[in-house]
């Protein structure tokens, strides 16, 4: 086995994050402080909204817009099962059913005209998710659920930074919501934000992060209006936000680079799908997956996935279908064949290493065993 170790993600820390946290430890709050409003109207700032709600996840963002929407038990949200399944889950929650749609089979998000088909008077929302950070298509799904009186919660948790049609993602539907944890375009630690321009949603995810109480009621801290959590962020983790949203575009910038460098490494390669990026689209990217082509099944992927992690390549099968997960399977009676487009693309898909200081040479080197993998794979096949 290879000594190189060159790792699936990696987060971008500088001195100015470690000396924000050190900041916050030598002061009196740790939490609920200064920090966390600080790090919210950066998010205001950076996307034009009127609120943002800093949380302790994206989940938890997930789950309070859910409870906000008075989404619950009887209740259907049409959702996509190729995601991170966090974005299911907060469905399961609240005790609503998640009602999966098929994706497309470019940008790998939801199929708009499929998700219009599947509306029924039990749908209660949409919640549309940016595959890899890509917002292809979102314009399209915020159509389709304004024409329905529907709303679109946007799980915005991988496109921090992308845009579509100059639109940027998070604000394409009711509310959004962004997640940071340590593979994301930007971190916390963990963390979460939920965007919104609706002020009574805004009021109640407040509340639902903060054991029930009524921001401004005048209550007090042991008056609770409501069920709620501790989904609060603390001004440690908000810390060292606020420093990752001054470096974003700069973030962006290394992430484009890094797959630009890819890109044009495989560009010429007939074995591999690369992403696909409208030209509508900025992408910031949040993973950098590429596809295996026709010729490949899932074991074949599988073989190539174990192939790179023996020679010190991190790698992943992003991801495999939320239908498809024994829980969900065993609920719901789903099975394969139900979503063919999203099985298909699961099964072949490989993200290789990336973050923002990713090397041209190591680069090259994961360019090296994917391609000798491949070989290999290839060759597997004839015997
Ligand atoms: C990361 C992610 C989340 C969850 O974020 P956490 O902060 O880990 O709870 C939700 N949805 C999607 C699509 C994600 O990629």
């Amino acid at each position: 086995m290879d000594a190189l170790q060159i790792g699936l993600s990696s987060p971008d820390i500088t001195k100015a994050e470690i000396d924000a946290v050190v900041e916050v430890l030598k002061g009196r709050h740790l939490s609920l402080g200064p920090k966390g409003p600080e790090f919210e109207s950066a998010f205001r700032r950076y996307l034009g909204v009127d609120h943002a709600i800093a949380v302790s996840s994206g989940t938890a963002g997930l789950h309070c817009c859910l409870m906000g929407l008075n989404i619950g038990p009887g209740d259907e949200v049409i959702t996509t099962p190729f995601s991170f399944i966090a974005s299911s889950n907060a469905i399961l929650m609240v005790g609503a059913k998640p009602v999966f749609v098929d994706i497309e089979s470019t940008a790998l998000n939801l199929d708009a005209e499929k998700v219009e088909k599947a509306i029924t008077s039990k749908t209660k929302a949409i919640l549309g998710v940016e595959a890899f950070g890509n917002p292809c298509g979102m314009t399209e799904l915020a159509k389709v659920a304004q024409r329905h009186e529907l709303p679109l919660i946007e799980d915005s948790c991988e496109g921090l930074g992308s845009s579509y049609k100059k639109r940027k993602v998070g604000t394409f539907g009711r509310c959004g919501v962004f997640g940071f944890y340590p593979n994301k375009q930007i971190t916390t630690g963990e963390g979460g934000m939920i965007v919104t321009n609706d002020e009574r949603l805004a009021n109640l995810c407040r509340s639902y992060r903060n054991q029930g109480r009524d921001p401004g009621s005048g209550g007090g801290w042991l008056a609770h209006q409501r069920l709620g959590y501790n989904y609060r962020m603390s001004d440690i983790n908000a810390a060292i936000g606020i420093v990752q949203m001054q470096r974003l575009d700069e973030i962006v910038e290394k992430r484009q680079r890094v797959a630009h460098d890819y890109i044009t490494h495989l560009l010429d390669n007939t074995h591999i799908i690369l992403p696909t990026i409208d030209a509508d689209t900025v992408m910031s990217w949040f993973v950098f997956v590429v596809r295996l082509s026709d010729a490949f099944t899932g074991e074949d992927r599988d073989f190539l996935l174990n192939y790179l992690k023996r020679n010190g390549i991190g790698c992943s099968n992003y991801f495999p279908p939320i239908h498809l997960q024994p829980f969900y399977a065993e609920q719901f009676g789903y099975k394969r064949g139900d979503f063919p487009v999203t099985e298909y693309v699961s099964d072949r898909t490989v993200a290789l290493p990336f973050h923002n200081n990713l090397t041209a040479l190591e680069i090259e080197t994961v360019i090296h065993h994917l391609n000798h993998g491949i070989e290999l794979t290839l060759h597997r096949k004839d015997a």
